[in-house]
């Protein structure tokens, strides 16, 4: 058994900005955990720009940023320990998996930035052939920019956040060709204009509205898939698919370890100081609820180091109230409030499952203690503020999102405003992009 002040899990933006913050608070019993055999987290594999800007005042390509970020953290002299993966959090003590074998460590303080996944095809079951060419746009990054492989010729992208058009451009840099582009939705999972760009500027079909019925094909190779609206079905001919997006966090260990696992989040009830319920644990980045920007993810790495100095250097105490949320939130942060440290501006930060146009509401012990009109996008964060409500240790927040008949009728309105103005900013921005 090693003891070691602080440990870290996760070599990601969060997890290094996080060392390289508590670095500098003079914390030198620290050692950084990572499974992979280099540092750097997601970014390694996302070839294209897009990283930097906010942390380095610079545009880098993903394995450049995390190059950086990994260089900074070996001239900070900060010991990372690579290719160990955590495997049990039981009673304090962290079991991990190393190619020497089980090694474990017992610590002060221990931050989780154990990012987050794409939902892969078992969870979203989908029927078909069983293949390997059925993937997500995180592999195939890895296949395209780490291994160098181009694992099919023609594929389907299934779901459209943002992450879909990180899937085209690594399809593109690897010489595959896609068919097509399918959502469940009635809309594109963001901005609008990404689908005109898509649709207009790489000539790549949109189809909304839509569900993969099934992956055809025999022996483990794809033919094609079968696509299903609500009148008809149809079928596009490839030899893979990437399903894109739908982030979870990387929890599976929490779930299995900690009593206080929220399911509304998929990760644990986190406080305003990134700290969960159980004593010197802590959360930060996409490990808190699914994928943000890595910049969003370095500076939380950089805020929960000042929590976990205060935890340590002045032994703070946290007495939490925690909040819950309805099904309609797909991820909410904070969701504990600690009484005992300053509340910031705002109660908490939320986003919805879909698009949609309603009211949120705050319930203190099933009473309503704020609501606010929301127009909600998937994509966009919606901000409670802080009321100054009185608190005390047992009561219970929650969360919930209504949405009343005029607001669908307002949104219908306003979702075809919405389309209209994102075509007019289409045309004008497209002679820039081509
Ligand atoms: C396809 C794609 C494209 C993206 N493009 C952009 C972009 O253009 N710009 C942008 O700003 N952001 C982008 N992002 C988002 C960005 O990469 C993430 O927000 C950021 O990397 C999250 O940082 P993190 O530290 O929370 O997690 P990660 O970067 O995911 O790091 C988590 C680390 O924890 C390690 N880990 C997990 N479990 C264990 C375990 N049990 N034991 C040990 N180690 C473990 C993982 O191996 C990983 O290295 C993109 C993400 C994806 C998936």
């Amino acid at each position: 058994m090693n003891n070691i002040q602080i440990a870290i899990i996760g070599a990601g933006p969060a997890g290094l900005s996080a060392a390289l913050e508590l670095k500098k608070l003079g914390y030198d019993d620290l050692v950084v955990f990572e499974r992979e055999d280099e540092a750097g987290g997601t970014p390694r594999h996302c070839g294209h720009l897009g990283f930097g800007i906010f942390e380095f005042k610079r545009v880098l390509s993903g394995p450049d940023y995390a190059k950086k970020l990994a260089k900074l953290a070996i001239d900070n002299k900060i010991d990372i320990k690579l290719k160990s993966t955590l495997t049990k959090i039981e009673k304090g003590v962290l079991t991990f998996s190393t190619p020497e074998g089980i090694k474990q460590y017992r610590s002060t303080c221990t931050l989780l930035a154990l990012g987050a996944r794409e939902t892969p095809r078992p969870d979203r079951l989908v029927s078909g052939a069983r293949s390997p060419n059925v993937i997500t746009t995180g592999t195939l990054q890895r296949f395209t920019y780490l291994q160098k492989i181009k694992p099919f010729d023609r594929a389907v992208i299934v779901g459209s956040e943002i992450v879909s058009f990180s899937a085209i451009m690594s399809a593109k840099h690897a010489g595959i060709k896609i068919e097509a582009i399918i959502e469940e939705k009635d809309e594109i999972d963001t901005f609008c204009i990404v689908k005109y760009m898509v649709k207009y500027l790489l000539k790549i079909p949109v189809f909304t509205n839509t569900k993969l019925k099934n992956i055809n094909g025999k022996d483990k190779k794809i033919t094609s898939v079968t696509i299903s609206t609500k009148e008809s079905e149809r079928e596009i001919p490839c030899d893979g698919v990437i399903f894109t997006g739908q982030f979870i966090p990387e929890s599976s260990i929490m779930q299995k370890s900690f009593d206080d696992f929220n399911l509304s989040n998929n990760s644990l009830y986190i406080s305003q100081n990134f700290q969960a319920k159980s004593d010197g644990f802590f959360v930060a980045g996409n490990a808190i609820r699914g994928a943000l920007a890595a910049f969003k993810c370095y500076f939380e790495g950089k805020k929960v180091a000042k929590s976990i100095h205060d935890f340590i250097r002045f032994k703070h105490e946290a007495e939490f109230v925690k909040i819950e949320a309805d099904e309609n939130i797909s991820w909410y942060y904070p969701s504990l409030i600690d009484l005992k440290s300053p509340i910031k501006e705002h109660l908490t930060t939320l986003r919805l499952k879909k698009r949609a146009r309603g009211v949120i509401k705050v319930l203190l012990n099933e009473r309503v203690v704020y609501k606010k009109n929301i127009h909600a996008f998937p994509f966009v964060s919606v901000s409670i503020p802080w009321k100054h409500i009185e608190l005390k240790p047992k009561d219970v927040i929650r969360l919930e999102f209504v949405t009343l008949p005029f607001c669908i009728f307002y949104h219908n309105i306003l979702k075809k405003y919405a389309k209209l103005s994102s075509f007019i900013l289409f045309l004008l921005v497209s002679p820039l992009v081509r």
